[in-house]
């Protein structure tokens, strides 16, 4: 307080102020505009220069009392300075804090009498408790604030009593209006002390906060000024290296690259498009990484390359040769599609489609008309494809989404005119994923496959110029409109003969290179291989074969390399062995001419057929004596294997020096059993013997024909049917036909009229749990239940199969083929079908038509009639 005035009231001219409160202690320059305003310090200028200064509660240019703070603080007015635009620059000294108590009006001014607040200055232990902790919160303060200036600092540290600390903290701490108000009217000391402590405290609080967050922030605009610095750092460093350094989202290359691909103009629009967003794109950018990637795709993709194609048709037709034996319609149709296609680039012809058993050679058939055509060849497997987005691709906002099969395949082969084979067909499959056949349709059909919409592509790719080839197991479950669009191809399984022509020119070769062994002399006897498909394989097709063959080989390779024949000796040496083998010395064990000619086999097949028809006279015995056998050599091969290398050097172990002859081996029947194990089928039927109530049907499965034996129990019983082993419905109903036509002929098969009476019949159809189905067992079901009933047996070496009418007609069956080769594969030597079906017979390979017998049946009567020994 001054000491020159008395406490107490005081008239001064009153100076409200905007946003500024000012405490006692402090100097403080402000304007003064408004000419109440100026009329006030100018009052004060001619008297005393003091003023009263009070903070305005609103910034309003003309206040009302009410609009004014009623605490403030008497001001001394230092310096006053009058500005040409009118205003006053006004220096004041904060003296006194004043609360007004009255407004007067004088002179157009507020004039107003205020009641001084007193200084108090008396220390008490209280007072100086309090004191420490205002020091202490500040200081606090002042660490996080650094914005305090050091001779505040210092005068705020040595203040020497309660309301000048309070009054120097408050003048210089960014507070809000009001609170300071409140700091400023606060009469009690130790209240003030407390409230300051509070008010810092919270400060100190929320400062902590801040510089907390404030710490984050400045880390992380850290890193970003670092990778901005580094990047530049990189850009100079790929300048001085005299490396393009304007490309670092690599948009430039992708465009030039895509350019080089001469896509078509919508496509190169579009991507060009996408170049120009990517090089805008921060180069760390997650959406700069998946727009890249697009780009590389469209890069990557093949547009406009294509594949000179082979215009040699005989060129092409000695390839298929030389990779499949036999096939004849599949070749044929092949080279005139192939011829087709060389007269007209863009043909729109159907799709070709290989339906057959697994193994028969699809698929490499198809790799063998790439070979033929010289195109590029590629496969996608369709197997358990449900979801279109397989075919079609996912949309690229998905995470890590790519482009379908078709499109992930073309990139594969890089040219736009491959051959794609389109592996089983037959199943895929669609649910809520989408239909993926759908999608299919339009990579097949020719009228719009030269725009196909991959999903993630979003741009149309021409796939009219690949040749499409689809396999398929059975052609009943492909797609419907796919199947349409298809040309049907069988290829069905194959007989003994054949199997053995493939084994020999074929798979043997082909797995002796595969396992490293083509330099050695390995030859395999026909017994041997006649011993693999009979004992070790029961297949249409010959890829068990061909897995059974390459285990033989392994074994012949370990041997190889036990005897010591690690590296292939030269070309010259192997020849010179096999001119030697050739005509090997009569003590040395025979190299057998083991590919049999098909003169050979047809010999052997009409000694089969003869031996067969004395079985059928009754030499049940004598079944396996129908596949001729080579003479048994084994004996003289003690170990089934014979290595002429070690037999001509007297039986000592090969001499480790390159003159030693190369490694040569011929494979026999008895080898097989110790290279394979005990055989896994036995060589002739489970039911050799022919009983009363078995009878041999033959289905149709997608993996082939197969052997479909029916038994009948009579069982005493109140007439049920008894239907078990995995039948379906068509089967269940084919069984009661069976048995109501029996019922209806009973006199013509010499059976009571009442047969039936008290009787159960038990129809079971064993072999494994393979669900069963198909009208084609009718005449089986009829045959076995006739047997049964008349304790007599069916013929043996007999298979059937027919469909029944309750009127006792035989309808035709499908499949006539496949079931053919599967009663000739199970060793029956006679298969009766109905008379429809005898065209069908002409399909059939020679040396099944010349060792089995047919029998055609007009109706089911004479069928059942034929399928028994004696005249019932
Ligand atoms: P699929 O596709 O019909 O299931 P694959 O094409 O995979 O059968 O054929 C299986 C194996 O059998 C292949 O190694 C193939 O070379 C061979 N193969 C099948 N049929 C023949 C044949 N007629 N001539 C030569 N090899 C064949």
């Amino acid at each position: 307080m001054n000491p020159m005035r008395k406490p107490g009231k005081q008239e001064l001219p009153l100076v409200p102020l905007r946003e500024l409160v000012i405490f006692p202690h402090m100097v403080v320059p402000f304007f003064v505009g408004r000419p109440g305003s100026i009329r006030a310090v100018e009052d004060a200028m001619n008297g005393d220069r003091l003023v009263f200064l009070a903070c305005q509660k609103k910034d309003v240019d003309d206040p009302k009392e009410e609009e004014i703070y009623p605490a403030g603080t008497v001001g001394r007015i230092l310096q006053m300075l009058r500005l040409p635009d009118g205003n006053v620059r006004v220096l004041a000294q904060g003296e006194e804090r004043g609360i007004i108590q009255r407004y007067l009006h004088a002179n157009n001014a507020f004039h107003v009498q205020i009641k001084v607040i007193e200084e108090r200055r008396e220390i008490t232990p209280q007072v100086t408790a309090l004191m420490e902790s205002v020091h202490e919160a500040f200081k606090r303060y002042a660490k996080f604030q650094k914005k305090i200036p050091p001779e505040a600092i210092t005068a705020i540290e040595r203040a020497e009593f309660a309301d000048k600390l309070v009054d120097l903290i408050c003048a210089n701490i960014p507070l809000k209006v009001p609170k300071k108000v409140e700091l400023l009217q606060l009469e009690e000391t130790a209240e003030r002390l407390e409230a300051i402590v509070v008010t810092l405290e919270s400060e100190n609080e929320l400062l902590a906060l801040q510089n907390k967050i404030n710490i984050k922030v400045k880390k992380r605009l850290e890193k970003n000024q670092k990778d901005y610095f580094l990047t530049e750092q990189l850009k100079e460093i790929n300048r001085e290296l005299g490396r393009d350094d304007g490309d670092a989202s690599g948009a430039q290359e992708l465009e030039k690259r895509i350019r080089e691909k001469n896509p078509p103009q919508e496509v190169l629009d579009k991507s060009l498009k996408e170049c120009r967003r990517l090089s805008k794109l921060q180069p760390m950018s997650p959406e700069s990484g998946v727009l890249r990637t697009y780009l590389e795709w469209i890069a990557d993709l093949p547009w406009h390359d294509v594949s000179e194609d082979n215009r040699d048709i005989d060129l092409a037709a000695r390839i298929l040769d030389e990779d499949h034996f036999d096939m004849k319609k599949p070749k044929e149709r092949i080279l005139d599609f192939i011829a087709v296609h060389q007269l007209k680039e863009r043909m729109k012809g159907p799709i070709l489609c290989f339906v057959g058993p697994p193994g028969t050679g699809k698929t490499s058939l198809g790799k063998s008309v790439a070979r033929a055509l010289g195109r590029q060849f590629v496969r996608v497997s369709l197997g358990g494809v449900r979801d279109e987005a397989e075919i079609r691709g996912h949309r690229k906002t998905y995470v890590g989404a790519l482009p379908g099969k078709i499109l992930q395949s073309m990139k594969k082969t890089g040219t736009i005119n491959p051959v794609f084979l389109l592996d089983e067909v037959d199943k895929i499959s669609s649910d809520f994923r989408g239909d993926p056949a759908s999608a299919l349709l339009e990579v097949l059909d020719p009228e719009q496959n030269n725009s196909f919409m991959d999903h993630y592509l979003e741009v149309p790719y021409d796939l009219s110029r690949v040749l499409f080839i689809t396999t398929a197991n059975s052609a009943f479950t492909i797609p419907h409109p796919l199947r349409d669009r298809m040309e049907i191809i069988e290829i069905p399984g194959y007989t003994e003969y054949e199997k053995l022509k493939i084994a020999t020119d074929f798979i043997i070769p082909k797995q002796l290179s595969e396992n490293g062994l083509e330099w050695a002399d390995v030859r395999f006897r026909r017994d041997a291989i006649l011993k693999i498909i009979r004992g070790y394989t029961m297949e249409s097709g010959v890829r068990s074969l061909e897995r059974e063959i390459a285990g033989v080989i392994r074994k012949i390779a370990r041997e190889a390399i036990r005897k010591g024949f690690t590296s292939p000796p030269s070309g010259s040496a192997l020849q010179t062995a096999a001119a030697e083998a050739a005509d090997a010395p009569q003590g040395a064990p025979q190299a057998v001419e083991l590919s049999a000619s098909p003169a050979a086999v047809e010999t052997e097949r009409r000694d089969a057929r003869k031996e067969g028809s004395d079985i059928e006279a009754g030499d049940a015995g004598g079944h396996e004596a129908q596949v001729a056998q080579e003479p048994d050599e084994d004996d003289e091969e003690a170990d089934g294997t014979d290595n002429l290398s070690e037999a001509r050097s007297g039986g000592k172990p090969a001499a480790p020096d390159s003159e030693r002859r190369p490694f040569a081996t011929v494979v026999t029947a008895s080898a097989i059993v110790r290279y394979l194990g005990n055989p896994k089928f036995q060589g002739d039927i489970v039911y050799r013997e022919p009983r009363p109530g078995l009878a041999h049907g033959l289905a149709w499965t997608e993996l082939g024909g197969t052997l479909l034996p029916v038994e009948v129990a009579i069982l005493d019983g109140p007439g049920d049917l008894i239907l078990t082993g995995s039948l379906g419905d068509v089967m269940k109903e084919s069984a009661r036909t069976a048995l109501s036509f029996l019922r209806v002929h009973y006199r013509r098969f010499k059976l009571p009229a009442d047969f039936q009476k008290d009787k159960d019949i038990h129809i079971h159809v064993p072999e494994g749990a393979i669900p069963k189905d198909g009208p084609s067992a009718g005449i089986t079901l009829a045959a076995a239940i006739l047997s049964a009933f008349t304790g007599e047996a069916i013929k043996q070496g007999y298979a059937m199969t027919g469909e029944i009418t309750l009127t006792g007609r035989l309808l035709p069956i499908g499949g006539v083929k496949e079931k053919v080769l599967a009663a000739h594969r199970n060793r029956m030597h006679t298969v009766l079908m109905p008379e429809a079906n005898r065209k069908d017979i002409e399909e059939l390979p020679r040396e099944v038509l010349v060792s089995m017998k047919f029998v055609f049946a007009g109706n089911a009567l004479e069928a059942l009639l034929a399928l028994f020994p004696e005249p019932l």
